[in-house]
This record gives structure tokens, sequence and C-alpha cells, in this order.
């Protein structure tokens, strides 16, 4: 039995040691993906000077307040123009400046009569005003956006001027997810007697896809011991990085599932943890061919195995892909929680802010971790450490927000 640091030191450790693949993507399917390699300019940033504003283009000299104006430049429709120190030209946001003129007098400030701009009284007329200088936000050459940023909207448009349609990002890891129980029956199946329908496999997929990371429904297995090993010797074999089974990693007499693990090969780094809920955990180390393989056999129950991939998976996963982690906020406990023994608890909990600002947690929830409705009304968990006995109201907590 492991202490939930070290079951964490250990997981971290192999997650740590993956290497990631890099593959291209198209810059429309970039969001949210991890970029492997360094964007550069391959222009300057902007490519030319141009106008910040609507107005006109003028050589500045502040002993003139009257232009004649003799053209205009809409943007992208650049010509050039015969100009001296009392001529100007209309120009227009993003249009390119004349190379005569180092000023634009924004549409506001002028009074045009005819072909005359006239500047108004007491408007801020100074040299250099409202110009975009060519390469004032990026010389060619220099890194625009730097590897391993997790990409936003933001840095698509910075991609985007720099002229990649393409990018080099990270490969996700595959995730399988297979589910082991006689009791088990598909969703659109109505339970007779003693079958209960299969919902662990959702959860961990949408967490799977939460992270970004690619995952495939290996469906459910029944709890024999000569199919479970077939099931997860092919799971084994084919190409995924990850494999999360659901259940019979207790110690009844039809939770096989460890046993299958080594009897595959599975290097098992440990069997059970000292947390709850999720005990169960068993985590191992598949590698065959020099390709590894991380294996979470995971309890069944429905709290347990999601607590358990929130808590081990997560934000390894955040981690390894420059994701954002899960938050971590300190809250006032509302209610006094129940807690005798010297596990790790992750109780699910209510968290919101009061009046003053402040994080306050509620939860009257049972705590069973069976009770998966209780968990899809909490938006947090409430980490208990182990030496932490009954915490009453009033106490500050550490909450992992959801
Ligand atoms: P086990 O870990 O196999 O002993 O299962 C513990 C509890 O979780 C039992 O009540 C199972 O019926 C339930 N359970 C196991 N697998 C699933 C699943 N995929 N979806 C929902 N409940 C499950
Ligand atoms: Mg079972």
């Amino acid at each position: 039995m492991k202490s939930f640091e070290e079951a964490s030191r250990i997981i971290e450790e192999e997650f740590n040691k993956i290497t990631l693949d890099i593959e291209p993507v198209k810059l429309e399917n970039a969001l949210h993906r991890t970029l492997a390699e360094d964007v550069v300019a391959d222009v300057d940033l902007p490519p030319f000077d141009n106008s910040a504003m609507d107005g006109i283009a003028v050589k500045f000299n502040e002993q003139i307040k009257e232009w004649n104006v003799i053209g205009e430049i809409p943007a992208g429709k650049y010509q050039e123009y015969e100009l001296d120190e009392h001529s100007a030209v209309k120009i227009m946001t993003g249009s390119r400046l004349p190379g005569f003129c180092d000023t634009v007098i924004p549409v506001e400030d002028i009074d045009v009569n005819n072909s005359t701009a006239v500047l108004k009284e007491n408007v801020r007329y100074v040299k250099g005003m409202n110009i975009r200088k060519q390469a004032s936000d990026l010389k060619k050459g220099e890194v625009s956006i730097s590897k391993n940023t997790y990409l936003l909207p933001r840095h698509l448009a910075t991609a985007a001027s720099c002229g990649k349609d393409n990018l080099l990002v990270y490969k996700p890891l595959t995730f399988a997810v297979l589910a082991t129980g006689d009791e088990l029956i598909p969703v659109n199946e109505v339970p007779v007697g003693d079958k209960i329908r299969i919902s662990n496999t959702y959860s961990l997929l949408a967490s799977v896809e939460e992270i970004n990371m690619k995952a495939v429904n290996l469906g459910i297995v029944k709890d024999d011991k000569n199919i479970l090993l077939e099931k997860i010797d092919n799971a084994l074999k084919s190409d995924i990085d990850v494999l999360i089974t659901t259940g019979g990693v207790s110690v009844g007499e039809f939770d096989f599932v460890k046993d299958v693990f080594e009897g595959l090969g599975v290097d098992v780094k440990f069997w059970k943890a000292f947390i709850k809920p999720g005990k169960p955990i068993v985590f191992g180390v598949h590698e065959k061919d020099k390709k590894k393989k991380l294996v979470f056999g995971l309890p069944g129950n429905p709290v347990s195995s999601l607590v358990n991939f929130e808590i081990f998976v997560h934000d390894n996963i955040n981690r390894l892909y420059n994701q954002p982690l899960r938050e971590r906020v300190k809250a006032v406990l509302m209610n006094d929680l129940k807690k005798k023994d010297n596990k790790r608890h992750f109780m699910r909990g209510i968290l919101s802010v009061n009046d003053k600002g402040e994080y306050e947690v509620s939860s009257k929830f049972s705590q069973s971790s069976g009770n998966l409705v209780e968990m899809s009304r909490a938006n947090c968990l409430i980490v208990i450490e182990e030496g932490i006995h009954n915490p009453v109201k009033g106490t500050v907590v550490k909450c992992i927000k959801m």
C-alpha cells in the first residue's frame, strides 16, 4: 500500500519518461494543441510603416496647420504622390504610409473644406503620431511563439501573420478504456435483476478528451479470467499509450485484473493507495519492443474511478503538454466533515464565492464512492490530508476545482 504522495510520485515519474511524438496540423485545427517548434516571423511585423487611424498623412512641421489634400491611399491600394510640407494625402487605418510622411492626423482633429485640411484648435499634434512602424511588433527571423506553448486563439493569429499555415505540435496520447464486470449492460438497455448500466466508461472517455488526448472505447468485458486476458492482451498489443480498466481490482473472488496484468508482463509499480475514494488502484508499466504503455486498473465504483483519474492522470498530462492545471484554492468549510481514518480523502464539495470574495465550500454529500449523482452535483474535490480528522465548520481546506 502506497501513501498518496508515494503513489503520485511513481505515476508522475512514469509520465515524465514519455517522449511525445510530433505531427503537423493545419493552423485551423491547432487550437488546444501544444507547439513543438518555435514559430519565427518570415517577414517584419508589420511589414511596412502604416497608419493606425483614418486621417491625413503629413510631414510634421509645427508651424504648418493647413494642408492641400492631393489624393488618398485606401488600405491595400498604395500609390506614390509628389508631396511637400504643405500637402497631405487621406489615409486609412492599415494603409501604407508614403515615405515622405511621418505623422498621421486623425480625421476627428481636422476640418476639411474642398481639398483643404485645417488642424482644429487645441488638438494634440506631435511628430510620429499614429504610425505603426515596420517591424515594431517583431523583426523578420525573431521568435513570435515559443516551442511548448499551449495554443489559444491569440497565438493562431500570430502564427498566421508569420506565414505558418501548418504547425508542428505534440501528438496526443491514446487512452483506451475497458470496463469489466458481469453486472454491466450497455446504456441503451434497461437494467433488470442485478444488472447496472455501464457509466464509468463515459466519465473516463470524457476526462481523456477534456485533457485533449485521444480516447478509445474498448467496451465491456465479463469477469472471466480467460476472456479478460485475451482482451487486455489485445489492448497491450495495440497502438495505444495508456490502458485504463475499471473494476475487478479489489480483493473479491472475481477480481482478476491485477493477476491478468502481471500474467501479461505488466510491471506492477503498486497496488492500492492509502486514499479515499479509489484505494484499490493498480498502476504498472508494460514494455515491449521499446514501446511503453502505462496501465491503470481503476476500481469500478463510479466515484473512485473518476477521482483516481483526476488525482493521478489529469494534471500529469496537463504538465506534460503545458496545458493549464486544475485550479487549486483554499476555502472555508461550511459544515463539519466526517473522517476517522488516516487516509488522504478527496471529498466531493460545492465551492462558491461569498460576498467578501472568499471561497466557501460545503459538502453535505454522503461521500459514498458509489454515488455518481452526488458527484455530478459537486464542482470540486476537498482534500483532507492524512493526519486531519473530522475537520469542523470554519476550517480552511484545500479544494481542487473540477
Ligand atoms: P468492482 O471494482 O469491480 O468491485 O466494482 C465496484 C462497484 O462498481 C460495483 O458496485 C460495480 O457494479 C460498480 N461498477 C463496476 N464497473 C462499473 C462501470 N463501468 N460503471 C458503473 N459501475 C461500475
Ligand atoms: Mg467487478
